[in-house]
């Protein structure tokens, strides 16, 4: 019952006021993480069921093409020693505005020779460059000496830098002793000065997300892409080092060679924490991030991300990591436009919705296309605006 109060005015915010208190109340006894107690007089959807349509109606940019050419530093087309394969993926490329794609995907030897072969006979070395990959299993002595000596000739056969280095490097792979091969193992010392006498920039990928190593329970906000995918769950301390730890390895081994230009795939897996990430670069002038597959994150904080953005316009990289070309646009919209409350294109990524960051032009130049043509020797300037 309401307290009898004279005007019904006053009567309603009384109301009102005592059911807030009251909730607040419930919520902290209830231990339902603050929510109300109220069970639904239905049954309730899965947590796959449950699709709701948003009803907000705001000005809606679709972004189909880029703004400015691009350079994708993180691609994973199919095999480039096929003709038809380079045909769909020019084509897909045209229509999106991307200038270049790094074929990031492992090759070396004959696996590399034979794409760089085959893009050169179809008229189209202006649109592809190629990073070696790394053979990093069975680390031993005398293994560092090898690994360079590989890179190397895969770097005379036409490579212009290494990786990407899966992420298997620190989390997987073993040495020949049978221990986790670290980052930061000396043996790979010698590799990482070859990159840097070479000249060219080293990719690597390390780890995954943070959630991925916390427990998969009701608050972990990756929870159904870790049920989805049993393979993404590392928290499990007896087979993985915890995500901290590796980390800390990645920096050691970045922090021993700084002429070594270091790009960090996915943002090094810093985007909920973007102070981290630029703490990182203020610490290590060579190094630079990548950006592909962690849109969701940068998407839910429009407007630090941009200002991070703007503030990193040097040191952060295109790259979209699988080669889905109905993908691309979704970045070009979150880049370019100030567009509001806006799907993303994986739901088991994330439960929420994006946002555009509205980067300057000059923010975006840098990361389409300027600071990939600063620090992959030899790229192709076709198609660029010249500065
Ligand atoms: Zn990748």
């Amino acid at each position: 019952m309401r307290f009898a109060y004279s005007t019904a005015s006053t009567t309603v915010l009384v109301g009102l006021a005592l059911a807030a208190v009251g909730c607040e109340a419930q919520g902290r006894q209830g231990g339902r993480g603050g929510r109300d107690v109220r069970e639904p007089t239905i049954p309730p959807p899965t947590i796959v069921e449950y699709r709701p349509r948003s009803t907000l109606v705001v000005p809606e940019h679709q972004v189909p093409r880029a703004k400015f050419p691009v350079v994708d530093f993180h691609g994973h087309p199919p095999n480039l020693a096929s003709p038809e394969n380079i045909r769909t993926v020019v084509e897909a490329m045209d229509r999106l505005n991307l200038q270049v794609m790094v074929q990031a995907q492992p090759s070396s030897g004959e696996r590399l020779t034979s794409q760089i072969e085959a893009v050169r006979a179809a008229g189209h070395a202006d649109r592809f460059v190629f990073f070696a990959s790394l053979d990093l299993r069975e680390v031993g002595p005398g293994s560092g000496a090898r690994i360079a000596a590989q890179l190397e000739a895969d770097v005379r056969a036409g490579a212009v830098g290494v990786g990407e280095i899966m992420k298997g490097f620190g989390l997987s792979i073993t040495k020949a002793d049978g221990t986790r091969l670290r980052m930061d193992d000396p043996e790979l010392d010698v590799v990482w000065e070859t990159a840097a006498r070479l000249g060219i920039p080293v990719f690597v990928h390390t780890g995954d997300p943070a959630e991925f190593f916390q427990p998969l329970d009701y608050q972990n906000e990756r929870w159904l892409e870790m049920a989805l995918f049993p393979d993404r769950r590392f928290n499990d301390r007896s087979r993985y080092p915890a995500f901290d730890d590796l980390m800390a390895e990645r920096d050691r081994m970045i922090e021993r060679h700084p002429n070594t230009t270091w790009v960090l795939a996915h943002m090094g897996w810093h985007t909920q924490d973007l102070a981290r990430l630029g703490a990182i670069f203020d610490r290590n002038q060579n190094v630079l991030a990548e950006l592909g597959a962690v849109l969701y994150d940068l998407g839910r904080q429009p407007r630090f991300a941009r200002e991070f953005f703007v503030r990193y316009s040097d040191r952060i990289l295109f790259g979209k990591d699988s080669f889905a070309p109905d993908e691309y646009p979704y970045y070009w919209r979150v880049f370019e436009t100030a567009d509001e409350y806006f799907d993303y294109y994986r739901d088991y990524h994330a439960f929420w919705k994006l946002y555009g960051m509205d980067l300057p032009d000059d923010v975006l130049r840098k990361v389409y296309y300027a600071n990939a043509l600063r620090i992959i020797p030899r790229m192709p300037t076709a198609g660029f605006p010249t500065p």
